[in-house]
């Protein structure tokens, strides 16, 4: 593991940084409490911070503190608190503080070793716990709360000027795969579909079922249809093995495409891709449909656009 060490003895900290090189973990240590914070702020793949907590310019109580406001659901670390002090009110304000545990100051080696192969199972289990919670068991791209949480970030880009296009989509007629070649089959087909997605294109999440959401960073109109249409096309040309049966099984997929405007959340850009999706899905599947409506345009329901897309296809012109 990756482990901080902060202490205010050069002494102390030679020692823990032989006792736990020997033991194969990578250390980097200081003295002044300040600069760890700013490298565990800066460096992403710090493990485990264990700090004294007599420390300066801040105190190992502060330094305990800030690290832990770093920890998000992107991010664990594990803070291993050392002090010679065996007070229970010191050891107790020391977990208040955010440590995770503690350890007498100097500490003895196989201790030390014990209490960081907690840290390295708690980081395990909690890393899992995340993956359960953030990703779609089946095709292990994003879940829909995941997607939402990760949003936030490009929305306020896009409320700052920065483009911005969500394109959601759908597979063509799923249920007949399921009825025609088994549920195991419609599954890997699922998977095949995410694997034309390519992961730098932006946030991709499974929206339900065989509905994906696809939000693109600093992308306009033209480029959100491009990716649109290069998938749509992708879709169309994948052979998917079935077992059992003569003949690949082949697939489309519908797409409806939106881009940021004034006034948007994510759900109302959603919103109005899978209004495009839908049009894409009545005007006959297996095509892109741009959603040129904006937050402040009268937007029909999705009754509404089947109504009239039955009556005149021409009177909601989603597509500009
Ligand atoms: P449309 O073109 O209008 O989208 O028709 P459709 O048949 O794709 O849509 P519908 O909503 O009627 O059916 C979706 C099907 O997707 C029904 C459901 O059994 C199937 N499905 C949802 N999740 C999974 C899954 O995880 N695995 C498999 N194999 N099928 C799934
Ligand atoms: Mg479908
Ligand atoms: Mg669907």
């Amino acid at each position: 593991m990756k482990i901080v060490v902060v202490d205010n003895s050069r002494v102390n900290l030679k020692i823990l940084t032989t006792m736990l090189e020997e033991h194969d973990h990578s250390v980097v240590s200081f003295l002044d409490a300040t600069e760890a914070l700013t490298y565990i702020r800066c460096e992403q793949d710090v493990d485990v911070v264990l700090t004294g907590l007599e420390l300066s310019p801040i105190s190992g109580f502060e330094l305990c503190w800030d690290t832990r406001l770093l920890v998000s659901r992107g991010r664990q670390i594990y803070i291993l608190a050392m002090s010679s002090s065996t007070e229970d009110s010191k050891l107790i304000e020391t977990l208040d503080s955010g440590a995770d545990d503690f350890i007498r100051k100097p500490p003895n080696l196989q201790e030390l070793l014990a209490r960081l192969r907690v840290a390295e199972r708690m980081k395990y289990m909690q890393e899992e716990l995340i993956k359960l919670a953030t990703l779609d068991c089946l095709t292990g791209i994003l879940n829909r709360r995941a997607f939402f949480d990760a949003s936030v970030a490009h929305c306020t880009a896009a409320d700052d000027g920065a483009d911005l296009s969500a394109i959601m989509f759908d597979i063509d007629h799923f249920k007949r795969v399921n009825d025609n070649y088994g549920h195991d089959i419609g599954d890997k087909a699922l998977v095949a579909v995410v694997g034309t997605v390519e992961r730098e294109y932006g946030l991709f999440a499974r929206m339900g079922g065989e509905e994906f959401a696809l939000l693109l960073p600093n992308a306009g109109k033209e480029e959100a249809l491009d990716v649109a249409e290069k998938l749509r096309a992708e879709v169309e040309a994948l052979d998917i093995e079935a077992e059992g049966y003569s003949k690949p099984l082949k697939l489309t997929c519908s797409f409806g495409v939106s881009k940021w405007a004034k006034g948007d959340s994510i759900e109302s850009l959603l919103k109005r891709s899978d209004l495009g999706l839908y049009l894409a899905k009545e005007s006959g599947r297996n095509q892109v449909q741009f959603n040129k409506y904006t937050p402040n345009d009268f937007i029909p329901e999705r009754s509404e656009v089947i109504e009239i897309v039955e009556l005149d296809p021409n009177v909601v012109e989603l597509n500009s």
